[in-house]
């Protein structure tokens, strides 16, 4: 068994003082019965934990670490930018030439603006789509999560899955009264909602590659179709590509897939590691932002030196490296090695780009009713058994893995067989 003595300790003096003794719900290890080992070090592809011990990391924060932790490029750029001021309250070159990125990778974005999370900037972006269209409803789908912001917090998977909360407490129903729920991929579904409301639907918001609920890949068609049903009733087509951004394709999955969504959001590698989110999309709408537009938007650390920085370092590393093309042969690696040590395993690898899920089941899911809860249990003891073998994937079910340019070959592959190992295990019994 591993250490865990000093981070039990140290778990015992967060609750004391932090709630739950944690500052985002999934990190406790609920979901797989456990404390949480604290994290001393990131380096490449690999975590060290306080106890001492070493973990190839899946993780990667969540998706944001795409070059891997600590890397020489973004340590550069923080340290660099820190030491002529953390933030100045005022415009600055960096958030142009991030925004001016952005866009040579995403040519369906006119204009950018930046915040600080992911949730942030589907929020911004909601209401930017609410204001432009002077219409009040959007539809989401079960099993897309779009942050915490309160009316986007229905049926929304990420640590609600995982901690089996169907919706939060402390959001009165008045506020999510005008958040239209239908099932991924259900086009009558989302055909019967446009009926019935059409004319007080501001936007269709989707995760296109929707990854916090397992990673549920949707076929292009459906996608087509919300872009078409979209532009039928002059409503906004809104991609959230928190995660998907500059991951599953320099573009996102709107360039994957040759679909153009009115307005996008970004976070996680879009920050390098550093709190970044973005939203975007066509001037025409875009402009009806403050200060030009009646949209009002703000925030204090936007747009953040640091954050700047280290954005710009991830891009631009990715973009001279080849960055995409790496991450695409080795996640063909891992998932090619993984799928040779599940031969004939009831479970399941899904993959697109550098982001895989591997669900214990023998069907793939392509909603989150069709994930069973016995497969969900089962993962935690997947995970511990992981962990003891020195990788790091996240403590729950339900959401996915990240590969990075510094995952070297030889080590997914030993990671793949020691993985396909633990669930032979698991199915024997
Ligand atoms: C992570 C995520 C968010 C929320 O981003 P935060 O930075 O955690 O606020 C929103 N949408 C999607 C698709 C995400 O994966």
């Amino acid at each position: 068994m591993i250490k865990k003595d000093k981070s039990h300790q140290l778990f015992e003096r967060a609750a004391q003082c932090l709630s739950g003794g944690v500052n985002s719900p999934v990190r406790a290890f609920k979901a797989v019965g456990d404390i949480p080992l604290f994290m001393q070090r990131g380096e490449g592809a690999f975590l060290f934990d306080i106890d001492g011990n070493r973990f190839l990391d899946f993780c990667c924060s969540w998706g944001p670490l795409i070059l891997g932790h600590a890397h020489a490029d973004i340590v550069r750029a923080v340290v660099e930018t820190a030491a002529r001021g953390t933030s100045f309250g005022t415009v600055h070159e960096n958030e142009i030439r991030l925004a001016e990125m952005v866009k040579s990778l995403c040519p369906h974005i006119d204009l950018l603006r930046f915040v600080s999370s992911g949730t942030e900037a589907v929020m911004s972006a909601v209401r930017l789509a609410r204001g432009w269209t002077g219409r009040d409803k959007i539809i989401k789908f079960s099993g897309c999560y779009h942050g915490h912001s309160d009316y986007l917090l229905a049926s929304a998977g990420s640590g609600l899955a995982t901690l089996g909360i169907p919706a939060s407490a402390g959001v009165p129903a008045d506020f999510t009264k005008h958040t239209l729920v239908a099932p991924l991929g259900d086009t009558d579904a989302v055909a019967t909602l446009y009926h019935k409301y059409g004319s007080d639907i501001a936007a269709v918001l989707i995760e296109p590659v929707p990854a916090n609920n397992g990673l549920l890949l949707q076929s292009d068609s459906f996608l087509r179709f919300l872009r078409a049903i979209t532009e039928q009733y002059q409503s906004l087509l809104i991609f959230d590509e928190v995660i998907s951004g500059f991951r599953v394709a320099p573009g996102g999955a709107a360039a994957r897939f040759g679909i153009t969504p009115d307005l996008c959001t970004y976070g996680k590698v879009i920050g390098g590691g550093l709190p970044v989110g973005a939203f975007g999309g066509k001037a025409g709408i875009m402009h009806h932002l403050a200060p030009e537009g009646k949209v009002y938007q703000a925030g204090t650390l936007s747009g953040n030196p640091l954050a700047m920085a280290a954005g710009l370092a991830t891009l631009e590393h990715l973009t001279v490296n080849s960055g995409w093309d790496i991450l695409e042969k080795k996640s063909e690696v891992f998932v090619t090695a993984l799928g040779k040590a599940l031969n004939r395993q009831p479970a399941g690898l899904v993959s697109i780009g550098s982001i895989f899920w591997i669900s214990l089941q023998p069907e793939t899911p392509m909603r989150p009713d069709q994930i069973s809860p016995e497969s969900a249990a089962a993962y935690a003891r997947f995970f511990h058994e992981a962990l003891e073998a020195g990788v790091y994937l996240a403590p729950s079910a339900y959401e996915v893995g990240f590969i990075s340019t510094v995952h070297d070959d030889n080590d997914l592959n030993r990671a793949a067989n020691k993985l396909g190992e633990i669930i032979r295990g698991i199915f024997s019994g």
